[in-house]
């Protein structure tokens, strides 16, 4: 109940500008955040600096804008990753599935290397 209300807030307050596209990535953003645990909760409320219910619907669009940027423009391919997949037979991610340019696995891997908040790594 609470999660279709809060989907329901920010499905009607997206901008039109964006299309589908920002429903869809504040949709799973939303999704998501129903998943994690209280200590994961804490850690990215705390990196986001915002603990309002929709915390992660809120910066769900940032890798988007951040990439039209000229600062930005180096990590288009930095926030996604076309999984080669064909339900309901395969289900699943493979680094083989990230091209040679980088994709959000990488990426990541790549952040934690250098120092990164290590969400994974602390407990
Ligand atoms: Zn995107």
């Amino acid at each position: 109940m609470k999660a279709t209300a809060l989907l329901v807030a920010v499905a009607t307050s997206v901008p039109s500008v964006y299309g589908w596209g920002t429903l869809g990535h504040q949709t799973v953003a939303l999704l998501a955040q129903q998943y994690l645990l209280p200590e994961t909760i804490s850690a990215v409320q705390g990196i986001l600096n915002d603990t309002t219910p929709a915390y992660m619907g809120r910066i769900a669009l940032w890798a988007d804008q951040f990439r039209t940027t000229p600062d930005g423009k180096f990590s288009s391919p930095f926030h996604f990753i076309d999984a080669n997949v064909t339900p309901p037979g395969t289900c699943g991610v493979a680094m083989s599935d990230c091209p040679e340019e980088g994709c959000v696995v990488s990426a990541i891997a790549n952040y934690v290397s250098r120092g990164g908040p290590g969400l994974w790594l602390d407990s």
